[in-house]
């Protein structure tokens, strides 16, 4: 088996050799995947994953603009056209300067996985621009916005591909992109997520990613007879998945110890509590200020510079930051120091030695691409809203949030279980997603 998985990973760095997350992504799908396809008959010889990590089409563009003060910037646009096998391309833009075309491919391929595995209809895409909207005034984000919409209508389409937001990419952002969009088109559809509530966007769709990914955590930790009630939690980052992981965790009784930026960490050891989230909620998403302003108001707090919040003892952690940002050393202080869950919040957050830690420890263990899907599910309810031009209600999407991410915890278990019971989380991921995918995929022929 390992020299098939060598194989296949063998074209695939002839290929993309130099995009090394899309292929740290890649791989670990190979390992749990290509065992799966050597048992089961129906996928041998038709060359199904090879087929799966080529991009149905890969799209770059110029985006030109004009700051302020009069000067022309130009930054690069994409639009990874993943898989469309079971609907329209769906996943989310990311504004940010570390942007190429590997991290794209891995979000866009991730996001082929995830989006099979909330059942609803949607292929997998992922794009964005290596701009960055921190220290840009509210104009220069609105007319990069314009200019990156002008190029991108052409490839979207509410039965196409409906971007969403991600990393650099909220509510301001969606409403410039979807403005220009409108104007281009002269049609008002649901082409794009996470709009304001007033113009198509849904109820919990800004909560559902963070809420998601604790509502995965909690059935996690019900499958041991523990839950978040009491618990300590770790969180990074302090952007939308971050403020929603914390707020619906602290709905369950925990305690939040940390949160933090790509500045480094702060340490709270009296918790932080609904207000002091709500300040943070303010500073991020208004103020748009810094993670260490937190420790200069709140006295019970210390900033720490440039370090990740992996060190601090809890019992349940949740990255919520970016790709890559806890790795084998975090892992082993996490289990060291009595960590029993990790979901993730971000996508791949945990290198493969730090996933191989948690598995090695035995902790229960979520990849992004089942936690983090309750984003994506609650787009998929927008889109609907969306066709049917009706608004459920607050508790109605969050029921249905609930429900998609029990199912998925349920799908994760069905194929993930091992021999010793130890319900390996990031095999039962992949081959829930990659089967349905599949299946649709041989239904459609060579194409
Ligand atoms: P935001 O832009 O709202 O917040 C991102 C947070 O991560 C910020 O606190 C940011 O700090 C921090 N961060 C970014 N880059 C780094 C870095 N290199 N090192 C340390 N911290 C960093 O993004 P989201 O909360 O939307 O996204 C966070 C993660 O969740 C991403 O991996 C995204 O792909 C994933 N995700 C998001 C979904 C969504 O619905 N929004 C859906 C599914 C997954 P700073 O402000 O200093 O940059």
């Amino acid at each position: 088996m390992e020299a098939k998985i060598k194989a296949f990973m063998d074209e695939v760095k002839t290929r993309n050799g130099h995009e090394p997350e899309f292929i740290q992504a890649v791989q670990e799908v190979a390992e749990t995947v290509i065992p799966y396809i050597a048992k089961h008959k129906i996928y041998n010889g038709k060359n199904i994953l090879l087929r799966m990590v080529e991009p149905e089409r890969l799209i770059s563009f110029r985006v030109a603009w004009v700051d302020d003060d009069g000067d022309i910037h130009v930054n690069r646009g994409y639009r990874i056209q993943m898989n469309s096998a079971i609907g329209p391309y769906k996943g989310g833009l990311r504004f940010h300067p570390t942007v190429n075309a590997s991290i794209l491919k891995f979000l866009a391929f991730e996001q082929v996985f995830k989006n099979s595995l909330t059942t609803l209809p949607m292929g997998g895409g992922k794009g964005g621009s290596d701009f960055d909207p921190k220290g840009k005034s509210d104009d220069e984000v609105m007319r990069f916005c314009h200019a990156f919409m002008l190029e991108l209508n052409r490839h979207i389409g509410p039965n196409t591909d409906v971007p969403a937001g991600d990393i650099g990419v909220g509510a301001r952002e969606i409403g410039f992109l979807f403005g220009m969009y409108k104007k281009i088109r002269n049609e008002f559809t649901g082409v794009l997520t996470g709009k304001g509530r007033s113009w198509g966007g849904s109820l919990i769709r800004p909560e559902a990613t963070g809420y998601g990914t604790v509502y995965f955590a909690q059935s996690m930790m019900q499958t041991n007879g523990m839950d978040f009630k009491g618990k300590d939690v770790v969180i990074s980052g302090s952007g939308n998945v971050a403020q929603y992981a914390a707020e619906k965790a602290l709905h369950l009784g925990a305690k939040i110890l940390t949160l933090s930026d790509s500045q480094g960490y702060i340490h709270d050891t009296d918790g932080i509590d609904e207000e002091k989230l709500a300040y943070v909620m303010d500073l991020k998403n208004n103020k748009r200020g810094r993670i260490s302003e937190y420790a200069d108001k709140y006295s019970s707090a210390t900033f720490y510079k440039g370090e990740t919040p992996w060190t601090v003892k809890c019992d349940i952690a949740l990255p919520c930051a970016t790709q890559n940002e806890l790795d084998g050393e975090d892992a082993k202080a996490l289990v060291k120091n009595g960590c029993v869950c990790v979901a993730e919040g971000a996508n791949m957050p945990s290198t493969p030695e730090a996933i191989h830690e948690f598995h090695e420890g035995k902790i229960l263990f979520a990849p992004g691409k089942a936690s983090n899907a309750g984003g994506v599910a609650t787009s998929g309810l927008e889109m609907s809203q969306n066709s049917l031009r009706i608004s459920w209600s607050r508790e109605e999407v969050d029921q249905r949030l609930k429900d998609i991410m029990e199912d998925i915890h349920d799908s994760c278990v069905k194929y993930g279980k091992d021999d010793d019971g130890y319900c390996n989380y990031v095999k039962g991921a992949n081959i829930a997603g990659f089967v349905k995918v599949a299946d649709a995929m041989l239904a459609q022929g060579v194409i």
